[in-house]
């Protein structure tokens, strides 16, 4: 029988990320569960923030949740945009994406990594932490238009191609999400 638990999400390319690798498990969105409050992430670190949001899901629910808090870091801008990624610009994915750009203007060293934090929070309070990363390089330009958020700026050195240019199961394969989430399924 499969168990639920209620992403604190409301990315769907995240949500099939995760539907694709935990699989004794039937993860839903919180909205669909009931849960429509926007959680403010506070933390310092991707994993103070996935699990803000994890434990809110989980009290206001009553049943196991679980959060990805994840970003983009670049080398030669200090680690930015980092746990600001996704309010990078103030717009969408779309403005995020022309100001790494502008600001990797000129820029040689163009290293970079995406980090994945996960916590799955349980009704009693126990908490399993997981964490991953894969790296690369950002682009001169957009090359794919697969993914979401800085998918075709990211050259991944395990795929040799973009995320934007990969299947969804070529990128499980190697992304952030996808190391996080199995260094998560086994410690469950
Ligand atoms: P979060 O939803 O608060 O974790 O914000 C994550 C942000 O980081 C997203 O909005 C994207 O901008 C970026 N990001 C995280 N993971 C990925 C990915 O797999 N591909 C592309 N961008 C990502």
């Amino acid at each position: 029988m499969t168990k639920k638990v209620v992403l604190a999400s409301s990315n769907r390319h995240k949500l099939e990320e995760f539907r694709a690798i935990l699989r004794g498990w039937d993860v839903v969105f919180a909205s669909e569960a009931g849960f429509t409050d926007e959680v403010e992430e506070t933390g310092r670190t991707f994993a103070e923030n996935a699990e803000i949001k994890a434990r809110a899901v989980c009290k206001a629910l009553g049943v196991p949740a679980i959060a990805d808090d994840s970003g983009l870091c670049v080398d030669a801008l200090g680690g930015a945009p980092g746990v600001y990624s996704a309010r990078y610009s103030g717009g969408g994915d779309r403005e995020n994406r022309a100001l790494l750009l502008k600001n990797m203007e000129g820029v040689k060293d163009r290293r970079a990594c995406f980090v994945s934090a996960i916590a799955f929070v349980f009704p009693d309070g126990k908490i399993i932490r997981a964490e991953g990363k894969t790296y690369g390089e950002i682009l001169p330009e957009e090359r794919g238009e697969h993914g979401f958020g800085y998918d075709c700026l990211f050259l991944s050195d395990d795929l040799k191609k973009s995320f934007g240019e990969a299947t969804e199961e070529e990128k499980n394969s190697v992304s952030h999400r996808g190391r996080a989430l199995r260094a998560l399924e086994a410690q469950l």
